[in-house]
């Protein structure tokens, strides 16, 4: 269930939230401590019976500065007036005198810290004969949510448990996955009554938040930051477009030894992102040649007896689009030039390598590119030697840095350039879509291949490991342009 809570701050604004919050809610929480002057009566003929009333003193985060029995009066004339719950904080519940039990929620909340003894804490709040069992804690690090899905699976009665913070945000998504009895949604965005809260209308939209069930299987991409990430946008429309119970998660993870340990048993496939593409290469079951050459992977698929296969679609991607738009189609014996020798154009090197191409390295730091060069027994160029050229003499140029991305549009890594007809001029970046040096490369008709071609592959490549089903691309292409313009 979704429950959209009514922050006010004035009555005139409480009755025209819980109109629009009719339409995306299942419960409505009227949060009474924040409505100035709330009239209950009102309020209650405007929600219906589906409501929570609280009235949350200053102790537990909220603002009623009413002594207990005086406050606790308040709540249950609510339930006179028809509420279907009120909620009551665990150290006042002793004084709740005249309520019907059926009707009553206990509740605590930790807003600074993650108790150490949660599922004491909880055990506790269950002894009280009341209906639902509710606390909400702060997540520190994102593996403290693995403590709440097992607390959650294990529950004895009705509980409601929440993470807050934005680590705590996947607690909030995936609440029937773990049979939680609601989760608190925002109206909007800047409507939040508590941190972390996600808007009701990205956790049903984005999130399939009333697709998710029990059987959902977990995935999510990995890095940090991850908030700006379009991965979910994409894996989760994909999932919603061909009727696949799965559910794509952002996952902000600073110590990926402790995610790995604790969170990823719950998943069964993840992206993999900066920072955490080298060291989760120690996580894979027998990585391939490849993959221990490049020592980066973006992808982990989860094994039988919680072991993981590695895959690099990046690789897989920049590889499939070049050799789709070469005349030849292959890559063996095509000379290549990559630009940049950060950890994208090492793996690019290397896929190409693979795949039988003659890989020149140029940079413009000449001891990095070298360095790189050397490593991989290949030609190196400095970028200001190349930058000599009127025409390259490549079949295909690569950039793989990060020159021209926004907000620095007007750049090309290879400015005075004149690319030829039979070229193909790829190029990492996928925002903007087409960088100054595909536009020029396109101006003087060469073959084009944008990043964002590179990100939908990447991201189709991992969709068909994880579902066995074809990739949409053209749906990931539309969410991306329609996201990043
Ligand atoms: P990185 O490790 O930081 O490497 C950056 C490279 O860019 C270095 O070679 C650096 O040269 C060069 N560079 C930076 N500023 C420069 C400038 N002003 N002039 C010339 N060279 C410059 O980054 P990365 O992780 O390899 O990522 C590189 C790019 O690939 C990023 O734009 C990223 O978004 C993109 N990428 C795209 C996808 C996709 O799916 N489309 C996937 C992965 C990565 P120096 O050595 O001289 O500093």
């Amino acid at each position: 269930m979704i429950c959209i809570p009514v922050i006010g701050p004035t009555m005139g604004q409480a009755l025209e939230d819980i109109k629009r919050a009719r339409s995306l809610a299942d419960l409505i929480e009227i949060r009474i401590d924040l409505i100035e002057n709330f009239q209950l009566k009102k309020l209650l003929e405007a929600t219906g019976p589906e409501v929570i009333v609280t009235y949350r003193p200053i102790r537990e985060g909220g603002k009623c500065t009413l002594p207990d029995l005086d406050r606790l009066k308040v709540l249950e004339e609510a339930l006179v007036l028809g509420a279907k719950f009120i909620d009551i904080e665990w150290d006042a519940i002793q004084n709740l005198k005249n309520a019907d039990q059926s009707k009553v929620i206990v509740s605590r909340h930790f807003f600074n810290e993650f108790p150490i003894n949660l599922t004491e804490i909880i055990a506790n709040l269950d002894k009280h004969p009341v209906a639902i069992t509710k606390v909400a804690v702060k997540i520190e690090e994102l593996a403290q949510n693995a403590i709440l899905f097992s607390a959650l699976k294990n529950k004895k009665k009705p509980l409601i448990l929440i993470g807050m913070g934005e680590e705590g945000l996947i607690s909030r998504i995936t609440t029937r996955i773990f049979g939680g009895f609601l989760t608190f949604a925002s109206l909007t965005s800047g409507k939040e009554s508590a941190p972390g809260q996600i808007a009701a209308e990205e956790l049903r939209n984005r999130f399939r938040f009333k697709k998710t069930g029990q059987n959902t299987k977990l995935f999510g991409v990995v890095g940090n930051p991850v908030s700006h990430s379009l991965s979910p946008d994409i894996h989760n429309a994909g999932f919603e477009i061909i009727n696949f119970d799965g559910l794509y998660l952002p996952l902000k993870v600073g110590d990926s030894d402790s995610f790995m340990k604790n969170l990823a048993p719950f998943f069964e496939g993840l992206s993999v992102t900066i920072p955490h593409k080298e060291k989760m290469l120690s996580k894979v079951l027998n990585p391939s040649e490849i993959l221990r050459k490049i020592g980066a992977l973006n992808t982990l698929s989860k094994l039988p007896h919680n072991q993981w296969e590695g895959m690099n679609t990046d690789i897989d991607a920049a590889i499939k689009s070049i050799i789709e738009v070469l005349p030849s189609r292959t890559l063996k014996d095509q000379t290549v030039l990559v630009v940049g020798a950060g950890g994208a154009s090492r793996a690019i090197a290397i896929g190409a390598m693979q795949a039988g191409a003659k890989v020149t390295i140029t940079n413009r730091t000449v001891i990095k590119g070298k360095k790189m060069a050397d490593e991989l027994e290949i030609p190196f160029i400095s970028l200001e030697d190349v930058l000599l050229f009127e025409t390259l003499p490549y079949q295909v140029i690569m950039n793989t840095t990060s020159v021209g991305m926004v907000p620095h549009i007007e750049e090309s890594p290879l400015p005075g350039i004149q690319f030829l007809p039979n070229q193909v001029v790829f190029d990492a970046i996928y925002n903007p879509h087409k960088t100054k040096l595909i536009q020029n490369a396109e101006k003087d008709g060469a073959f084009c291949i944008t990043g964002r071609e590179m990100f939908v592959k990447q991201g189709g490549l991992q969709f068909e490991r994880w579902t066995s089903k074809k990739a949409p691309l053209e749906l990931f292409r539309n969410i991306l342009n329609e996201k990043l313009g």
